[in-house]
């Protein structure tokens, strides 16, 4: 009979089996499939070489592709180790495996967000298109804000249920910094943060009807719980300790490349 230590070990082991997923969301024409093909680049895999030009498709369905991290990039793992670790001088990539969505209104809910409760997730790389987010109040832009609003709260939802699971960061690439009419970093998390309270208002103005029964979930179905405070970022990671960190960069154009290296350091750092 195995005993209760074989057991103990098995599970262990088949836990550290799941490779490190991560998802891959935005809305349409934000730089998805293009920061696939560039990481998938990236991953000095070889055999991954001619991969590619199976990612230029516009993706119906969500696709799976298996990338490596370069060992030039720190892992999160790795920080209270010393440099002398005998490990880290093997310096072997890092497996992991980036999902990549439909950005299309009815298909992302469905294909993207139930990925949310993927047992391996390790983060979600939400890209956004610097250049949409002007506060011109154009479609694409709340669209965008709601697409993340969404996310966000499957993610903090996915923490309520389960008090245990581990908290799941989100990296916004802030993606088209190549382009002249691109916000810079900084403005495109302030455009995000209030478009998303817009969103999340006119949800939580929805959910408190009057005449209807304030269950005590409610504070859960609102992003960032129900409280007075104007949402915010650093909201989520005070009350739910869900971190979202907003970087620059672009993929494609004349700076291809920008700011790609830091995206691979926040993969890393979630490994
Ligand atoms: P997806 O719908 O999110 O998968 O977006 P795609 O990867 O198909 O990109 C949409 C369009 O934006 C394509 O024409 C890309 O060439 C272009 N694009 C993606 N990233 C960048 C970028 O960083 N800079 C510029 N200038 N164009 C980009």
């Amino acid at each position: 009979l195995p005993s209760l230590v074989h057991l103990y070990f098995y599970t262990q082991n088949a836990r550290s089996k799941v490779t490190p997923t991560f998802l891959l969301l935005g809305p349409s024409g934000a730089g998805k499939t293009s920061l696939a093909s560039l990481l998938q680049k990236r991953s000095s895999n070889p055999e991954d070489s001619e991969a590619d030009a199976a990612l230029t498709r516009v993706s119906q369905v969500s696709s799976t592709v298996s990338l490596l991290l370069s060992p030039s990039i720190p892992l999160g793992s790795n920080k209270y180790r010393s440099e002398n670790d005998a490990h880290l001088k093997d310096k072997q990539p890092t497996p992991y495996v980036l999902i990549d969505t439909p950005g299309h209104g009815k298909l992302r809910l469905e294909a993207a967000l139930s990925q949310i409760q993927n047992p391996g997730l390790r983060g979600v790389i939400f890209v956004v298109d610097s250049t949409v987010l002007d506060a011109s109040d154009s479609s694409i832009s709340r669209d965008t804000a709601v697409y993340l609003h969404d996310t966000l709260l499957a993610i903090q939802r996915r923490k309520a249920i389960a008090k245990t699971a581990t908290k799941i960061p989100v990296l916004v690439a802030a993606n088209k910094q190549d382009l002249f009419t691109a916000l810079p970093t900084g403005a495109v998390r302030e455009r995000l943060e209030t478009e998303i309270e817009r969103v999340r208002v006119s949800q939580s103005k929805g959910l408190g009807r009057v005449g209807e029964d304030t269950d005590a979930d409610t504070e859960d179905d609102i992003l960032g719980g129900g409280g007075e405070e104007k949402f915010s970022f650093k909201l989520m990671a005070e009350e739910y300790g869900i971190n979202i960190d907003v970087l620059g960069g672009a993929v494609k154009g004349e700076e291809a490349g920008k700011g790609v290296r830091r995206w691979e350091e926040w993969i890393g750092g979630c490994l």
